[in-house]
């Protein structure tokens, strides 16, 4: 399922359950604030479309939250959480 929005402040593709931005940890406004939090076993549709291009084994988890990673993401798309990245400059 392709991404249909945009993060309106870096640009970065957003998918609908994404709560925060992957590159900039923007909140994107997807929760009600009237309603909980969606729970972290539940599968993103980010991670879905990852792993259906085969993308699994680079899979990792969120420090905070425990809520999965892709690579390449600067921010938890569930949490907002500024993930370490070992490659960054
Ligand atoms: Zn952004
Ligand atoms: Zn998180």
């Amino acid at each position: 399922m392709p991404a249909d929005r945009f993060c309106d402040h870096c640009g970065t593709a957003l998918y609908p359950d994404d709560l925060y931005c992957v590159g900039c940890g923007n909140a994107t406004g997807a929760g009600s604030p009237a309603s909980p939090p969606p729970p972290v076993e539940r599968r993103s549709s980010r991670v879905v479309a990852a792993l259906e291009t085969g993308a699994h084994a680079l899979l990792s988890s969120c420090a905070r939250c425990g809520g999965e990673v892709l690579p390449g993401e600067a921010y938890c798309q569930s949490c907002g959480f500024r993930l370490s990245n070992p490659n960054a400059g």
